[in-house]
């Protein structure tokens, strides 16, 4: 039976449910009463249901479609205006005692380099990131009690918050590690984290079981309820996603939009985060061989659903997508992507040598974070290195009321300008300090606020003239 607050998974994520949910889309998919009705509830900004949501995804009525789209794209630009938030994925251990089927570090693959980065790796790993101008990291590792205990992740964590190199510093660590136990989340939270990102992969229990078939992983209740446990720990920035490619995206969507019905439900706050990743070939996976791949329209229709359907929830985008797509998908409602990433365990201090093969997935956008964030400007984005929310207590349901207040122009965007302005000064190159700078003195005047926009411009000349940093609001 179909419960939004139950903490059992079958009854939050009820297959009943989803299966009557997407019989209701595909029944009105091109009923234009039905579909206008939605559309005018969607147009209010306040989010809408999966049931809704799915029909969306599924219409068929052209000028309807171009509705959705005109829509998601009028969210974007009032929750998260023409800012991006950058970040990098920091590799720390590829063991793993895991089955997963379309993940190269299962644990039967034996033709990749098992690594394991020590605290001084990781001080060399990441003054080098440091030294890119990223600020916010996502820390990935495989699942594995001997290698990787929790202990690991969390001294991990210190020494990376520890690292000042020059003007450098992490200031924000997000984590993606298996699921754990409340004692661990809460030992996570205590160590600083922003976000807890896990992916469902899907949320087709039978099909689950299938592609987890061996390690702790197997266990689709106790993944599925990993973000209640998190919640219970007290980490209430939670990031889901589901890997595209592995199920019916229809499925996918309509579970992954009652995953966060029910976080909303039963702890008050909805995830933080949603990502959106699609399966990619790695060392012994072929994508191909997986039947349930999506094409860029129908990953773009995704994205655009999902921003009307949860409009206060940020949408990530990694390297598994092309320049090309990302830019399409910015548009619609992605408002964090990455930059200059490494999917090998290493490798931004020094590229892993030939015969080392520690990688997760290829990267198709392979762009520095320079071109990546000059890339942005070109397109008139905002590119952010702001960490400020989480460091001013704004978790949960402080940021989604941060969200609803429509102050968002007056704190975020000079956030933005001011994180900006200090990786134009200390990592860009000269034609990308140009065009930021630029950008800068255009983006100043529109924040609303008159006296805020006093200290911003004031705060843009300490960094500029005085070396200060880490101004924010
Ligand atoms: N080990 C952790 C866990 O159990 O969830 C998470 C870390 S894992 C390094 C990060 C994510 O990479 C996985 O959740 C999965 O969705 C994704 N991934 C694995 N194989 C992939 C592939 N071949 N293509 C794209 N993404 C993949």
């Amino acid at each position: 039976m179909y419960n939004v607050m139950s903490p059992r998974a079958e009854e939050f994520i009820s297959d009943e449910e989803i299966q009557s949910s997407l019989s209701y889309a595909e029944q009105n998919k091109n009923n234009r009463e039905v579909i206008e009705r939605i559309l005018e509830k969607a147009s209010e900004m306040k989010g809408i249901s999966h049931k809704e949501a799915i029909t969306l995804l599924d219409c068929e009525i052209e000028d309807l479609n171009e509705r959705i789209y005109q829509l998601a794209e009028a969210i974007k630009q009032e929750f998260y205006g023409n800012r991006v938030v950058m970040f990098a994925p920091l590799y720390l251990s590829n063991y793993c005692i895991n089955g997963c089927k379309y993940c190269p570090y299962h644990l039967k693959n034996k033709n990749i380099t098992r690594k394991k980065l020590t605290q001084e790796d990781i001080v060399r790993e990441v003054t080098a990131l440091q030294d890119m101008g990223h600020k916010r990291l996502a820390l990935e590792a495989g699942e594995d009690p001997v290698n990787n205990p929790i202990e690991y992740i969390l001294e991990s964590i210190r020494t990376i918050y520890s690292i000042k190199h020059k003007n450098g510093a992490i200031r924000r660590v997000n984590i993606n590690i298996a699921a754990t136990t409340v004692d661990n989340y809460r030992l996570l939270k205590e160590a600083g984290i922003g976000t807890y990102i896990l992916f469902q992969e899907t949320y087709h229990k039978e099909s689950y079981l299938e592609l987890h078939p061996t390690g702790p992983k197997h266990d689709y209740d106790y993944h599925t309820t990993a973000m209640d446990r998190a919640m219970e720990g007290g980490i209430d920035d939670v990031g889901v996603g589901v890997l595209f490619g592995l199920d019916k995206y229809r499925y996918e969507f309509a579970g992954l939009l009652m995953h966060a019905e029910h976080l909303e439900a039963a702890f008050g706050v909805g995830p933080h985060t949603i990502s959106v990743p699609r399966l990619r070939n790695a060392d012994d996976i072929d994508a191909d061989s997986f039947t349930n791949g999506i094409d860029d329209d129908t990953f773009a229709k995704i994205v655009a659903c999902i921003r009307i359907a949860v409009p206060y929830t940020g949408m990530i985008i990694s390297t598994r997508e092309s320049q090309k797509v990302r830019e399409r998908v910015l548009h619609l409602g992605i408002s964090q992507i990455s930059g200059g990433s490494r999917t090998s365990v290493g490798g931004y201090y020094e590229p892993e040598p030939e015969d080392e093969k520690s990688e997760q997935f290829d990267v198709s956008d392979t762009r520095s974070l320079d071109e990546v964030v000059r890339w942005l400007m070109e397109m008139d984005y905002i590119p952010s290195f702001c960490t400020a929310c989480y460091r001013e207590g704004r978790t949960g349901d402080r940021f989604m009321s941060l969200c609803k207040s429509g102050q968002i122009q007056n704190c975020c965007h000079p956030n933005a300008l001011m994180t900006l302005k200090e990786y134009l000064m200390d990592y860009a190159s000269p034609e990308t300090k140009t065009i930021g700078d630029k950008l800068i003195e255009r983006e100043v005047l529109n924040v609303p606020n008159e006296k805020a926009r006093a200290v911003v411009t004031e705060n843009l000349r300490y960094i500029e003239q005085d070396n200060r940093r880490d101004f924010r609001f």
